[in-house]
């Protein structure tokens, strides 16, 4: 099991220290277990997209909508609303749907990061740890690497 997540929110779980330590997903079931570490990828069909390892330290069921602020600010999101927004746009539903949708929850705590790579501190583009970067090809910024000197690294 892999756990995905969008580029932008990459820079946001692997700095240090985190801006994004919990994640909502619309399962049926748990498809992970607490107190268990599984891959943080950016795609499901190929290792490329690996940038971390995290361990699940609390998973429970709620309503999308029932966020509490502090949860939403655990989530890399300044309030609710916002929340509530940038779910509903990833998910491509309104969000008075999303709203009233079960979700999965998870806390998240990292505990490596992919050797070899860097990441975009804007955008979460990955890149070769060699490369010379001066502006970003994913976001046209001027580029600096998201500082991972805090975690582990790991082999994909
Ligand atoms: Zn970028």
């Amino acid at each position: 099991m892999t756990i995905l997540f969008k580029s932008k929110h990459v820079p946001m779980l692997l700095s240090n220290p985190p801006s994004k330590t919990q994640t909502r997903r619309s399962w049926k079931r748990p498809k992970v277990r607490v107190s268990r570490t599984y891959w943080l990828s950016t795609t499901m069909i190929t290792r490329d997209g690996r940038f971390g390892k995290a361990l699940v330290k609390r998973g429970w069921w709620e309503m999308l909508g029932e966020i509490s602020t502090s949860d939403a600010v655990d989530e890399g999101y300044g309030s609710q609303a916002a929340y509530i927004a940038a779910f509903a746009e990833i998910s491509k539903k309104k969000e008075e749907a999303v709203a009233i949708e079960k979700v999965y929850c998870l806390d998240l705590e990292m505990v490596a990061v992919v050797a070899g790579k860097k990441w975009c501190g804007s955008c979460g583009r990955q890149y070769a740890k060699a490369a010379e970067v001066s502006s970003c090809d994913g976001c046209g910024r001027a580029f600096f690497a998201v500082d991972t000197s805090h975690l582990k690294e790991v082999e994909v």
